[in-house]
């Protein structure tokens, strides 16, 4: 991950700290600077900020976990000011397992307060725990018990309270219904039941963003940054995975039957880089399947490997050591498969097989955009 640090791995999952991360210090110095805290108040200030953290990385590690258990990988944890993203390599389709995993999280958060709550319960001297008591009702009669008794609530007993209070201002903030927030995969996951993922997506998509937006506003009115960057995040994230799960609704419609290319051009395994250059150039395809002496797909050419030989420049090597291995989809197969393969994979042209296994033709990834661009028109026009 780029402008990250790996700080350590975990269950198989890669921990990393983005390097904006850094600003909590800052945040933490300005604060505890203009609060006029001492050094032991700072550094308690800052060990609570830590902790806060480490609850925050354990909830993450709670959607990865609950993930793992319907096979769905996490590429890696990062911790970022804001809080901390969980890389799914994917949601898990079902309904139900994504409710899990999006609840999961947040889950985690409840145990870590239940289990402060039960600590601070049972080992704390009673008399604590009355005045806190009293604290709570009046904090004017609670000042007052302090006065008369002189007793002090002991520092590791106030940074367990503000820990526990802590994770439950998580949960809380987590489960605001603003899709991709967890409390908005749950209410997408919900609806899904009802409505299907795409009409459930568009739905809390919407809702995110009307929800963002006050966020905003209220990051506005009381002049906190970090606020309204969150609801910006929110936006952008509810807005562009809209967008994945509409195109992907889309591709699954089709077959590549619908988009394969039958007329393509073939270019020999020993043919030269000259030649393909020279086709590279006068013709509109950027990517060519390689065929053999007797006809068989042994590889793709892809435009980049032209360009390196362009560049090079290289005219004389023969094409066989500049492709790569080719890709193959089924005629049936649907959509979403080749742009799998073409926008995640970034292959710029796959081979088509029909039903006996013989080359069809091919869709390369100028076809695919043109697809995608042409149905986004035609479905804006209804
Ligand atoms: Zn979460």
């Amino acid at each position: 991950m780029r402008g990250a640090l790996k700080i350590f791995t975990a269950f198989g999952i890669p921990v990393f700290i983005h390097w904006t991360f850094g600003f909590i210090f800052v945040f933490i110095l300005w604060n505890a600077q203009s609060e006029g805290m001492t050094t032991m108040e700072t550094l308690t200030y800052t060990a609570l900020f830590m902790s806060l953290f480490v609850c925050v990385l354990l909830h993450e590690y709670g959607h990865a976990l609950a993930a793992r258990r319907y096979g769905v990988k996490t590429q890696d944890i990062v911790l970022m000011p804001i809080g901390g993203v969980a890389r799914l390599e994917k949601m898990p389709d079902k309904p139900m397992q994504e409710f899990v995993v999006a609840i999961a999280g947040p889950m985690v958060n409840v145990v870590i307060a239940i289990l402060l709550i039960l600590g601070i319960w049972l080992l704390t001297d009673p008399a604590y725990i009355e005045l806190m008591a009293n604290l709570v009702i009046s904090a004017e009669e609670g000042n007052e018990i302090i006065e008369e008794t002189g007793i002090q609530i002991p520092q590791t007993l106030q940074f367990a309270i503000n820990l526990a209070i802590l994770n439950i201002v998580l949960v809380i903030f987590n489960m605001i219904p603003a899709f991709p927030m967890d409390g908005g995969r749950v209410f997408r996951a919900l609806l899904s039941m009802k409505t299907g993922r795409p009409k459930a997506t568009r739905i809390a998509s919407m809702v995110g963003q009307v929800i963002a937006g006050l966020i905003i506003f209220y990051g506005i009115w009381t002049n906190a940054f970090m606020t309204i960057v969150l609801g910006l995040f929110v936006i952008y994230g509810a807005r562009s995975e809209n967008a994945m799960v509409q195109l992907e609704d889309l591709l699954s419609r089709y077959t590549t039957r619908d988009l394969v290319r039958t007329q393509f051009t073939r270019i020999n395994a020993n043919d030269w880089m000259m030649t393909a250059i020279e086709l590279f150039r006068h013709g509109l395809e950027r990517h060519f399947l390689v065929f053999d002496m007797d006809g068989n797909l042994v590889g793709v050419l892809e435009e980049e490997s032209i360009l390196h030989a362009m560049k090079k420049p290289d005219v004389t090597t023969e094409v066989i050591n500049y492709a790569h291995r080719p890709q193959t989809v089924l005629i049936s197969d649907s959509l979403t498969e080749v742009h799998r393969r073409i926008r995640y994979e970034g292959h710029g042209v796959v081979a088509v097989l029909n039903e006996e296994g013989n080359l069809a033709g091919v869709v390369d990834e100028a076809a695919l955009a043109n697809f995608i661009r042409l149905e986004e028109w035609m479905s804006a026009k209804r």
